[in-house]
């Protein structure tokens, strides 16, 4: 474990959505973190949340790029490289492809070599969407999945594949002590409000005036994982001591249409926008729910937060971030 009072740990992706919390959760626990970000999809007022923390320190840089000196300085402190450094949401990570992809395999092998170097544990943050439009249902880790690296989805879920391919390899050269999670929808404070998401659309426009968008019929199906749960996940999984030539699913299993998930944040925010149809984004999954098998015996790990209390919380916390009276929220 990273405890002695020189280790840092550092988090690639730190001011993002998952990142900040993973950041804010090592903090609490006395660690050291260097924060590696390049602010391209982050909120500022992630960052401010964690700077002033003692332990903690930002580098603003893009992981494409040559790592900064102000890291490289560092290596001798390294013990762990948490790699989050990616957009995650379609339109962002679509909005600029070549990024995208460059972000999982130059970025990644940039963290992979300072690890290396480090001597450091490595953690990659993949994807469900290495799955692509699943055709086994639930996804297993075996499952090999089937993507489309002709499609708008390839930068992410193709660049997720190829990050693995990297990680994995580093591991069986032994050149890096490595551990990949595979990480389903996951939802919940401190997500950008133009994120672009599902739940974060939803909800936003919900506590505003605008209408309720579903795309296609509705019918598709994805599971949510409260963002608490799944960094405890992520820690659980990077101080695991597993065979580290597997992948770990880490999401909650609940899964639910994304008309049910509309239905349920009408009703707990009693808005009365119209709901709209727009057309399915090309490539768009049908279905999506994580078997968690291998993380509840590998790791003792299982999501927690209901998606009743996950919703809760995610309305009051967007309710107060667009400065809407929380008395609006008919659940509270
Ligand atoms: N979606 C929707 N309305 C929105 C945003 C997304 O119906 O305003 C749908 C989207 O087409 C997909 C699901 O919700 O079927 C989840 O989309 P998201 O972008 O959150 O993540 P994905 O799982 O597709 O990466």
């Amino acid at each position: 474990m990273a405890r002695s009072d020189g280790d840092l740990i550092l988090v690639a992706g730190g001011a993002g959505f998952i990142g900040s919390h993973l950041v804010l959760r090592l903090l609490s626990e006395g660690r050291q973190v260097l924060c590696l970000d390049n602010l391209q999809t982050a909120r500022p007022s992630n960052l401010r949340l964690l700077e002033g923390h003692p332990g903690f320190r930002f580098v603003e840089a893009d992981i494409v790029a040559p790592l900064p000196r102000a890291v490289i300085d560092e290596g001798h402190r390294i013990t762990r490289v948490y790699n989050l450094a990616c957009a995650a949401s379609p339109p962002q990570y679509q909005a600029d492809p070549e990024h995208t992809m460059l972000t999982n395999v130059v970025g990644t092998h940039h963290l992979l070599r300072l690890a290396e170097k480090a001597r450091a544990r490595f953690l990659l943050t993949s994807t469900s969407e290495v799955y692509g439009d699943p055709e086994v249902h639930p996804q297993v880790e075996e499952y090999r999945g089937w993507t489309n690296c002709t499609g708008p989805r390839a930068c992410y879920d193709e660049g997720k594949r190829a990050a693995e391919a990297l990680t994995f390899d580093y591991a069986r050269m032994d050149r890096a002590e490595v551990r990949v999670a595979r990480i389903f929808n996951t939802y919940g404070p401190n997500m950008h409000p133009d994120d672009g998401r599902v739940v974060s659309n939803l909800i936003c426009q919900a506590l505003s005036d605008r209408p309720i968008t579903i795309y296609g019929d509705g019918s598709q199906t994805r599971s949510f994982c409260y963002v608490a749960d799944m960094v405890d996940g992520l820690i659980r999984l990077m101080e695991s001591d597993i065979d580290p030539l597997q992948p770990i699913n880490l999401g909650n299993p609940l899964e639910l249409t994304v008309s049910d998930l509309a239905a349920r944040v009408v009703a707990m925010t009693g808005t009365r926008n119209p709901v709209v149809y727009e057309p399915l984004p090309q490539d768009d999954p049908r279905r999506r729910r994580p078997d968690i098998t291998r993380a509840r015996n590998l790791l003792g790990w299982e999501p927690r937060v209901s998606l009743e209390d996950g919703l809760a919380k995610t309305c009051g916390w967007f309710a107060e971030e667009l400065g809407v009276g929380r008395e609006m929220l008919a659940a509270e």
